[in-house]
């Protein structure tokens, strides 16, 4: 076995998160800081740099040396390697991330969507273990997915596949920041669930001490997620959907509302067998994933 390791970032609208990671997925190092969105490119970029040398000097100091980094980034990157629409991040709108980056370490680097990052660490070493088709969604502030089909990341003819946040729930539903309405992120995200000045956190401890308001929201949540899951279940007719994100730490709360709507509205083959499960990575599926795919480029 060469001793190699790989750099796995998580560039989130908060928090900047670096995992040194080895092929067995296992963290050896890592560090994190605030994204400060506001700062600037350049700023964003220096910061970016400052982390991975961190690492780079970590690994040597283990007597490994990084082969390649991949960074999940909030945002679509196209098939060119640009990433576009970053809601969160304004800064990175038009940048070629992954060829920026290149240059300066010297080494291959991937960019690519959060969502897909999540995905395919939780195919790799987390709940997605042993499903060869799967969709690994992210319920945080946003809503956001990863599809892995026969085995690989499907990111669609552009690089824009994916945006399960914004499959239409309800025609004339409330208003979404993509421009349509309805969509399922304005239902069943963070933001969605806070209520009366009270963060889904909260909403969720409100719910486990019995409240009935709270359990209503997160019943409702669940059942619009139970919709847009039914859909891309008769769809694609999946082995696995895994729950991912903030959110999906009240996955109990969520689970018998989304099981029922799905079985309300999918095919018995493909209903009764598709697994609903949240993933087991929490906060690393993203730095994790992000590595898995700089590993692929480091074979
Ligand atoms: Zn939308």
């Amino acid at each position: 076995m060469k001793r190699e390791l790989c750099i796995g970032i998580d560039l989130g609208g908060s928090n900047l998160r670096f995992a040194l990671v080895d092929r067995q997925g296992k963290v050896l190092a890592r560090c994190a800081e605030p994204t400060r969105p506001a700062a600037g490119l350049q700023s964003l970029l220096t910061r970016l740099l400052a982390g991975v040398e961190r690492l780079r000097q970590e690994g040597g100091g283990l007597g490994y040396s990084v082969v390649a980094l991949a960074v999940g980034v909030p945002g679509l990157v196209c098939s060119d390697g640009v990433v576009r629409a970053s809601v969160n991040i304004p800064a990175l709108e038009g940048v070629s991330l992954a060829r920026e980056l290149s240059i300066a370490t010297g080494i291959p680097v991937v960019a690519l969507n959060d969502a897909n990052a999540c995905a395919l660490g939780e195919k790799r070493y987390g709940a997605g273990r042993g499903y060869r088709s799967l969709i690994a969604l992210t319920l945080g502030t946003g809503v956001g997915s990863g599809l892995i089909l026969d085995g690989k990341l499907w990111t669609g003819v552009d690089g824009a596949a994916g945006e399960f946040g914004h499959i239409p729930v309800e025609p004339d539903g409330r208003p979404c920041g993509c421009g349509s309405r309805g969509c399922l992120e304005q239902y069943a995200s963070a933001s969605a669930i806070a209520r009366d000045g009270d963060d889904a956190a909260a909403v969720a401890r409100r719910a486990r001490q019995g409240d009935a308001a709270a359990l209503a929201v997160f019943a409702e949540a669940g059942r619009y997620l139970g919709i847009a899951v039914a859909g891309v279940v008769n769809l694609l007719n999946l082995e696995a959907v895994i729950l991912c994100g903030g959110v999906a730490r009240s996955f109990d709360l969520l689970e018998s509302s989304l099981r029922r709507e799905l079985i309300s509205r999918t095919f018995a083959l493909s209903g009764g067998r598709v697994r609903i499960e949240p993933g087991l990575l929490g906060d690393d599926a993203g730095v994790l994933g992000a590595a898995v795919a700089a590993f692929g480029t480091a074979v």
